[in-house]
């Protein structure tokens, strides 16, 4: 659809560049403009004669309006502007003005299309009684691109003709002018007040419209810079050339960059022109991110090196092949990357569709260029602003564009960061769980560890260590709370006699017997029976006396002798154990609490074993050192 659109315009242009803008021949004189009545200067066109020499002719060759032929048949431009296509002719228009007022005054002609290659005005006041121009005292100004810019004598990027008319005085002024490229005459006359207004107007609104385009430039280097995101650099190369471009064309550039270089004056627009679709390419390409191995990339690339071919053209080419090729290949890259960008807004790349939005918008811009350039738009400011209005229009959607862009950039890059966050997260729960199980084994083990370490292996009871931790701890909850507290010690009579006799082995299964015992009998859940030595066992009874304990370490004794224990040959034996009980008194270490117990243990054994002994309360200085039995 838009494909076919473009060929449409192109081949609109083409057929408007065959025809050319008519005027109506009219018979001489041309009338006379009352330079003293605003209406009249308004309506200059109605008083313009011209006259087009075609080459050969002898006024193609004339110098001067004295070399004309007097019989000259000037046409009337009759309201229309003098607008010519490209041709080798050379222009003569002629304007007769008189100054109906009663003081001598000033106006500019102003001639408002800067590109002209030569251009002369001549001014000679007309003899009051007849019509044969006499030659004034104004000397003719010879300017245009073919000569420094200081030729116009005002400072303007327009020609300004400075016209004084005496009281009643009619003048002739002659215009010739040659020129390459369209050609547009566009004359104003205007009092200098309306100069200088309307010159402040489009001062303002260039100021505004090429301030604009700079700060851009710039800000998209910097992006650039800081990024390093190609496509900002060729946004960067593409605004500035088409402000250059526009700047050239509004004869800014004559005006300001090469004065006195005639020779840029020509060749600087079809440059510009090469140049600026060199630097769509370079955007489009860079931006659009076409896929490799396409036939849009590969027409990205002969468009780039076209572009580029045209640019080294220039430079030898005559400015009037260059101009045409430069703005069909302009059109053509225009039309190519429209083209190109829909493609890759169907293929889902959603930049594209504002980079076709600016696109539209320079296709306008074109048009009214490529108008221009064959003679079809007259007037030049308003050709001027829709230029401005369209290029100022695409910049900054296409610098839209570029945000879009980053913002799918940066939805990318969001969604997956948001991805690896999602991730991550389930790993860390994944690794959490099984931190957790580890941690659940590792309790278990280490709980494992703890009974193992305060357990004894062979009977099951607790161990020494598990006594040594509680007993401390027991004899403060004693003393705090008052309780009593009994630490019995349990031996087994005559063993080494029993391991000797039946085996190691043997002696193990009545230790093991001897534990079960001590199991049955000790039932209340704080007391705690353990094996502290070899065929030594102790019992903690919290909140048991002296009374308490003898009566449990009686009935173990009786326990232990009452059952019988096989040996491995058949026999049966009994075993007996001696006790020694001893109840914690006040302020006793549980190291003396130890050592009574055990001094009870040892009157046990010594009064004949088998018999439970309690331990006296006071411990007599001199038995401390008699406490331990072997
Ligand atoms: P007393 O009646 O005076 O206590 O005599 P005893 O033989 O029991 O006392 P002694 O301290 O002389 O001997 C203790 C014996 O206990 C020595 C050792 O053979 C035995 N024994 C110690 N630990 C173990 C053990 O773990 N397993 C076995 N089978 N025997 C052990
Ligand atoms: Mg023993
Ligand atoms: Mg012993």
């Amino acid at each position: 659809m838009i494909l076919r659109s473009c060929a449409l315009l192109m081949l609109g242009l083409l057929a408007l560049a065959g025809a050319a803008p008519g005027h109506s021949a009219t018979a001489e004189p041309c009338p006379t403009l009352d330079a003293s009545r605003p209406a009249a200067r308004q309506a200059i066109n109605h008083y313009l004669c011209f006259y087009v020499a075609r080459p050969g002719e002898p006024a193609h060759q004339a110098a001067s309006p004295g070399d004309l032929n007097p019989g000259l048949s000037w046409q009337l431009a009759d309201g229309h502007d003098l607008v010519f296509s490209h041709t080798d002719s050379v222009y003569w228009v002629k304007l007769r003005v008189s100054n109906t007022g009663d003081r001598q005054n000033l106006w500019y002609l102003k001639l408002n299309y800067p590109l002209l290659d030569e251009i002369t005005f001549w001014q000679n006041t007309d003899h009051p009684n007849g019509h044969n121009p006499t030659t004034g005292a104004v000397p003719p100004l010879v300017t245009g691109d073919l000569y420094p810019f200081a030729t116009r004598g005002i400072d303007y990027r327009y020609f300004l003709l400075p016209v004084t008319l005496a009281p009643s005085e009619i003048r002739t002024i002659t215009i010739r002018v040659q020129s390459s490229g369209a050609l547009n005459v566009p004359l104003a006359l205007m009092t200098p007040g309306d100069v200088i207004a309307e010159s402040n107007h489009l001062t303002l609104i260039h100021g505004l419209f090429y301030g604009a385009l700079l700060i851009l430039a710039v800000f998209n280097l910097l992006l650039f810079f800081s990024s390093g995101t190609r496509y900002y650099f060729y946004n960067t190369l593409y605004i500035s050339s088409m402000a250059m471009f526009l700047f050239a064309m509004g004869g800014f550039a004559n005006q300001y960059f090469w004065p006195e270089s005639t020779k840029l004056a020509n060749l600087s627009i079809p440059m510009l022109l090469a140049f600026c679709a060199l630097a769509m390419a370079l955007f489009g390409w860079s931006f659009l991110e076409v896929r490799s191995r396409t036939l849009s990339e590969s027409a990205l690339r002969v468009l780039i090196w076209s572009a580029a071919g045209c640019l080294v053209l220039t430079l030898l080419l005559p400015y009037n092949q260059a101009i045409l090729i430069n703005t069909a290949l302009t059109l053509i890259v225009i039309a190519s990357l429209l083209v190109i960008a829909v493609i890759r807004w169907q293929q889902g790349y959603q930049p594209a569709f504002w980079y076709i939005s600016a696109w539209m918008v320079m296709v306008v811009g074109a048009l009214a260029y490529a108008m221009a350039a064959f003679g079809y738009l007259g007037d030049y400011l308003a050709r001027e602003v829709m230029m401005q209005v369209a290029v100022g229009g695409q910049v900054v959607l296409l610098n839209y564009a570029m945000v879009q862009r980053w913002r799918l950039m940066n939805q990318k890059l969001l969604d997956i960061e948001h991805q690896a966050r999602s991730e991550l997260e389930l790993k860390v729960h994944e690794r959490t769980a099984q931190l957790r199980t580890i941690m659940q084994d590792l309790e278990q083990a280490n709980q494992k560890l703890a009974l193992l370490s305060l357990n004894d292996s062979l009977t099951g009871l607790h161990n020494r260590r598990h006594m040594d931790n509680l007993l401390p701890e027991l004899c403060r909850e004693a003393r705090r709370t008052g309780q009593p507290l009994t630490l019995a010690l349990v031996d087994a009579d005559h063993f080494k006699r029993i391991n000797d006799t039946w085996g190691h082995d043997f002696g193990d299964l009545c230790l093991k017997r001897i534990a079960d015992c001590l199991n049955q009998q000790v039932k209340r859940p704080r007391d705690v029976a353990i094996r502290f030595g070899g065929e030594e066992f102790a019992l903690l009874l919290p909140g048991t006396d002296n009374a308490g304990a003898a009566q449990l370490c009686q009935n173990i004794l009786d326990a232990i002798r009452a059952s019988d224990i096989q040996t491995p040959n058949g026999d049966t034996i009994r075993l007996t154990v001696s006790a020694g009980i001893a109840e914690l008194s006040t302020d006793e270490q549980p190291d003396e609490l130890f050592r009574r117990a055990d001094k009870a243990l040892y009157q046990s054994k010594a009064a004949g074993r088998d018999t439970v002994t309690l331990a006296q309360l006071q411990l007599p200085e001199e038995s401390c050192n008699t406490s331990s039995r072997n």
